[in-house]
């Protein structure tokens, strides 16, 4: 494919994502403390003593080592901490501009209570005794209809939150997806129970990405930024499969154009090469391996696999080749993010070739860990009515299967739902559908900082401090080669009448009183976390991290492997449209969208009010570049901007994620297109994951 010099700088490539996430240098910081001040909302500082103290991002699963400059305690500026295990003194522009946070124009500032359609402020004491009442009343009829969503599955505030449903007498806790999740369920179908994947990147010569956006916050987005550049300093190579010309691909050694979604096809038709050429590590896994040579030898020649994904058989034989004769090499999994959109059988296959060629628990390749251990909860107290729901079935296996079954259901499967440190209202695809099913939920209590899309479908809001007005333990995600746990301070008294979410808990699970209260004996949750996370407190508390878990290069790859040899079928883009639209990554567009991160959107992305959408001039036809277009899925239809850019595969559409938010914030509110409202959810059999990473769409000039 041909770029041309235009598209590749319409793209914001090279620098732009050098900007986006990196070790800050020194005039960014200071351009971004000044941004970050510089808003009508934030007080100015007074002189005074300066001090510095650490803490931990947790705005994204970076958990990158932060340190704070303050002004007579007040805190004014963020940069990287360079003591942080993972990043060595780095932060991205979210980090930095972390301080937005605290004095956003759509935090909850106190507790707020639903009256008609609008919100009312309440006291502490009121919003804890109405939950409390109205958890009371809905225990006595089926405790089990209580159910949780969190942001991710790590971490003890999830830990308390699931502790509370065990007490209560629920099993209906649910996650959003996240990449740590998948990584997970590869782990667990492939290696065992309680593993989960942790890869080399640091000390790999040669990285095979599936679509992992490594600059555009795959993983830990810091952490991914810093291994590209020692893997270049080591003059080890990344080639990269996507179908789009991203700043990951620009950087990479190659770019490989591949089909959207046909990135497991490609590893299973690398693996076909390598078993038909002897090319797989000798001593491998035998254990199912003739099942899955005759598999795929059988469906995925390079030929047929040429014919899923555009990628040459010729090249595919190359590739196959050239990974097989790599020294430290690895293959990574996850498209964008790697956090919506995936599905089993990309993971599965792509950690496969790592297996077949020798790459697990091997320097620079994947190392298999058990699961994070360093929390030790003490058993929770359970009643009769504990008892009896913790028996019963979740009803759902994830969370759009539950948003699904909701929706289908005449009585209300829920009767009430706590979210913490999410916005599926938004972040999940067809959120209209998702807003549906919260109204069908008689009481839901939201946790949120934000009077964000679904904090909007709430009942009551019991707000939470931000990160940098709490303590938390912060695990590291992403799969990362070492497992670290930082711990995030307080850094500023709480600016509004917010506690920590752990705090919150407590006292309702006092109100409650009974074997619930006796499950948060605990006064604080810092006297809680100390409690639970006793193995690694003092390292935690005196240098701010602990490693729990670090890969071993030395190690015997003792790891048990059993290959899928009925690997689930590929799931088919909805709709029988011509062309694909599919989501784009933007290291500036993350969930947490501040107005600093937003103003920094190149206008590829948005132009004023408009998304703007790339379409390769080939598929473009009758459309002009910076002209007006409607696109139109199964789903949904959008006015857009077009880009005409060969950076674009063929067929394909690309729209930015992040954009479309509706709550009430004039700074990132109103702009553009959420592109989840436009991709509906398809559900990859067995694993329950939303598999669908783009649609099918149309699009004509406006
Ligand atoms: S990469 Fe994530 S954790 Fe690190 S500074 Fe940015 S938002 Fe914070």
């Amino acid at each position: 494919m041909k770029i041309d010099r235009r598209s590749f700088l319409g793209l914001g490539l090279g620098a732009a994502a050098g900007i986006a996430v990196s070790p800050v240098g020194v005039k960014l910081t200071d351009d971004s403390s000044i941004w970050t001040q510089n808003w009508p909302w934030t007080p100015v500082p007074e002189d005074g003593e300066i001090t510095y103290e650490n803490s931990v991002c947790s705005l994204c699963p970076g958990s990158c080592g932060i340190s704070v400059r303050k002004i007579k305690g007040r805190p004014v500026k963020i940069e990287g901490d360079e003591n942080c295990p993972i990043t060595g003194g780095g932060a991205c522009l979210h980090g930095i501009a972390g301080l937005q946070y605290l004095y956003d124009p759509a935090r909850v500032k106190t507790p707020l209570r639903k009256n008609g359609k609008r919100f009312e402020p309440i006291s502490w004491e009121e919003a804890i005794s109405t939950v409390a009442g109205k958890l009371g009343e809905i225990r006595e009829n089926g405790s089990d209809t209580l159910g949780l969503i969190t942001g991710g599955a790590q971490g003890s505030m999830t830990g308390m939150f699931r502790r509370f449903l065990d007490a209560f007498g629920s099993s209906n806790a649910f996650a959003m997806p996240s990449l740590d999740a998948n990584l997970e369920l590869t782990a667990q179908t492939l290696h065992g129970a309680g593993k989960t994947l942790g890869f080399d990147l640091e000390n790999s010569d040669f990285v095979l990405s599936f679509g992992a956006g490594l600059l555009e916050g795959w993983g830990s987005p810091v952490a991914c930024y810093k291994a590209n550049s020692s893997r270049k300093e080591r003059h080890g190579k990344l080639y990269q499969i996507e179908p789009r010309l991203s700043n990951t691909a620009a950087n990479a050694d190659k770019w490989i154009p591949c089909k959207p979604g046909t990135e497991a096809d490609l590893a299973l038709g690398i693996c076909a090469v390598l078993l038909s050429k002897n090319l797989f590590a000798p001593g491998v896994y035998p254990g199912g391996l003739n099942r899955f040579t005759a598999n795929v030898t059988k469906q995925y020649s390079p030929e047929n696999v040429e014919a899923i994904t555009g990628v040459k058989a010729a090249d595919i034989e190359k590739l196959a080749v050239e990974f097989a004769n790599a020294k430290n090499a690895v293959a990574i999994p996850g498209r964008g993010r790697g956090d919506q959109g995936q599905s089993l059988r990309e993971f599965a296959a792509v950690q496969t070739l790592n297996a077949l060629t020798g790459r697990l628990n091997k320097k620079g390749g994947v190392f298999i860990f058990d699961k994070e251990s360093y929390l030790s909860f003490p058993e929770a107290a359970m009643d009769e009515i504990a008892e009896a729901g913790a028996g019963k079935d979740k009803q759902a296996a994830s969370l759009d299967e539950l948003v699904t079954k909701i929706n289908a259901s005449d009585a209300p499967l829920l009767n009430a739902l706590f979210v913490y440190n999410a916005n599926p209202c938004y972040a999940l695809r067809d959120p209209k559908r998702v807003k549906d099913a919260f109204k069908k939920v008689p009481f839901v209590v939201s946790f949120s900082s934000y009077l964000d899309e679904t904090a909007m479908e709430a009942d009551v809001i019991l707000p939470a401090s931000t990160f940098l007005e709490r303590m938390e333990d912060v695990p590291s995600g992403g799969g990362l080669a070492k497992q670290v746990v930082g711990l995030a301070r307080p850094m500023v008294n709480p600016v509004f009448d917010t506690k920590n979410p752990g705090d919150a808990l407590i006292a309702l699970a006092q109100a409650m009183g009974g074997t619930i209260a006796e499950s948060f004996e605990w006064e604080t949750y810092e006297e809680a976390l100390e409690a639970i996370a006793e193995s690694v407190w003092e390292t935690l508390s005196e240098e701010g991290y602990a490693v729990v878990a670090e890969g071993n290069p030395e190690g015997i790859p003792t790891t048990n492997f059993a290959y899928m040899a009925d690997m689930p079928d590929a799931v088919q883009a909805q709709g029988d449209g011509k062309l694909i639209l599919m989501p784009i990554d933007n290291m500036r567009l993350t969930g947490a969208s501040s107005p600093f991160a937003v103003k920094t959107v190149s206008d590829k992305v948005i132009a004023g009010k408009d998304v703007v959408v790339e379409i390769n001039p080939a598929t473009a036809k009758g459309l002009k570049d910076g002209g007006d277009a409607v696109i139109t899925t199964p789903v949904g239809k959008a006015k857009v901007k077009v880009f005409l850019n060969e950076g674009m595969m063929p067929g394909v559409i690309g729209m930015a994620k992040g954009l479309g938010h509706t709550y009430d914030n004039p700074y990132v509110a109103g702009k553009g297109v959420n592109v989840n409202d436009l991709i509906a959810p398809v559900i990859e059999p067995g694993s329950g994951l939303d598999a669908a990473f783009g649609i099918t769409a149309s699009i004509s000039k406006a």
